[in-house]
């Protein structure tokens, strides 16, 4: 009998390891993916949704295009993972494994700012959509109350994105854009070079920055922060705290924060070596940032390390923990690059540089977009 992988979660990290996986072993395992959706979601694409350039279907893919490849999937929402047992309960009744890979993302938690919304999931992509269509010209403010939230260059974008939109309509003129954000400056945690390139951009674009910004209430208009600092709004891009996922908080692996305690050379659950779990799932646990291209690079070299388990080596993809994110700010855009090694080891600070910068690096965001597509399904 075949042995059997169960991969829960067919977002970024789910497919990635299920294509690598099936590419490596062909027919010698059998992969199943779980995912509670029928589609997969380029997550990355929902800013793009919320300014006019993608719509929804073109963001999605039906992720039963998997079975053309000979990868089972199975439409489900894990309700329970029992790893002492080897098995996940699903609405669709039990399923058992040999491997078990958990990507299974964060989880949003309601807005602490009743009104406010974000393009980080598909209602606040298309609520940013109808604000900016019956835009006539007002106080926009995007905040980050919390420091762990899927992608942390995000909200620069959506920020530098809206002064283009504006710009675009006729109406910067008669529109502000504030940022607020609980750190001291622009993206901090990749270093002073990528801060200052950054803090140059929203300078440029009039974006006025307030860091160390710990929201204590908001709503009505204004947002305040515990130092007693006020924000008056017409318009708050908020984005929302971020846990992570519940059915994995709730289950033996997690540690105590609620991020699994894994390896973080190999991945695999510290209490059960047949559990891989990898993505915005645990990644803020590892120190890693919670982002598409560190996950992508996690899918493959699990691949890599379950394929030398069965087969007695293999010598895959190496886990790279160096990651390239392109930014986009609509008439501009930037490409860092930063190494997290000395973060994965607990050793200090990322070493980041800016590879390029100009409106044509935002071609190679799409082109990745398209080439994901392209490979994946
Ligand atoms: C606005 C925004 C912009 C971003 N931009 C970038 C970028 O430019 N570059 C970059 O590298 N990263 C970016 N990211 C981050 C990137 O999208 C994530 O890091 C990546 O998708 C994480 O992959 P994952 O597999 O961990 O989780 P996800 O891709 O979130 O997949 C999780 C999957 O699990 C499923 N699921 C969850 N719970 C259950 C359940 N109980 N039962 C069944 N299924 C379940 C979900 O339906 C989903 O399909 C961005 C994220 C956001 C929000």
């Amino acid at each position: 009998m075949k042995k059997k992988v169960l991969i829960l979660g067919g977002g970024s990290g789910g497919v990635i390891t299920a294509n690598k996986l099936k590419e490596i072993m062909g027919d010698q395992l059998e992969i199943t993916v779980v995912d509670k959706s029928a589609e997969h979601t380029f997550i990355a694409a929902y800013p793009w949704v919320g300014f006019g350039l993608r719509e929804l279907p073109q963001i999605r893919r039906p992720l039963v295009a998997l079975q053309r490849k000979g990868i089972n999937f199975v439409q489900a929402e894990v309700l329970a993972i029992k790893p002492q047992e080897n098995k996940v309960e699903t609405a669709r009744g039990e399923f058992d494994y040999d491997y078990l890979v958990v990507s299974l993302g964060a989880e949003v938690m309601p807005s602490p700012v009743a009104g406010a919304t974000a393009p980080w999931f598909e209602a606040g992509a298309l609520q940013l959509r109808e604000w900016l269509r019956q835009s006539k010209g007002e106080r926009w403010v995007v905040g980050v109350a919390t420091p762990f939230h899927p992608c942390p260059p995000a909200p620069f974008e959506v920020a530098g994105m809206l002064d283009f939109a504006l710009t675009v309509k006729g109406l910067r003129e008669k529109s502000s854009i504030e940022m607020f954000h609980v750190n001291p400056a622009p993206l901090i945690g990749m270093g002073p070079v990528i801060s200052h390139a950054i803090s140059k951009i929203l300078a440029r674009k009039n974006v006025e920055f307030h860091g160390e910004f710990q929201l204590a209430e908001g709503g009505d208009g204004r947002v305040t922060s515990k130092d007693g600092r006020t924000l008056e709004y017409d318009r708050l891009i908020l984005v929302p705290p971020f846990a992570p996922n519940k059915v994995v908080r709730e289950s033996p692996l997690a540690g105590p924060n609620g991020f699994p305690d894994v390896s973080p050379v190999t991945f695999r659950s510290k209490q059960f070596e047949n559990v891989f779990v990898i993505g915005d799932t645990v990644n803020p646990g590892l120190n890693l940032p919670p982002a598409g291209v560190v996950v992508h690079y996690q899918g493959e070299y699990i691949a890599g390390v379950i394929a030398a388990e069965e087969k007695g080596s293999y010598i895959g993809e190496p886990f790279n923990a160096v990651a390239m994110c392109i930014m986009d700010f609509g008439d501009d855009a930037v490409l860092p690059q930063c190494d997290f090694t000395a973060m994965l080891q607990g050793k200090g600070m990322p070493s980041c540089g800016v590879m390029a910068q100009g409106r044509s690096v935002r071609l190679a965001k799409m082109l990745f977009e398209s080439m994901f597509f392209a490979t994946m399904f």
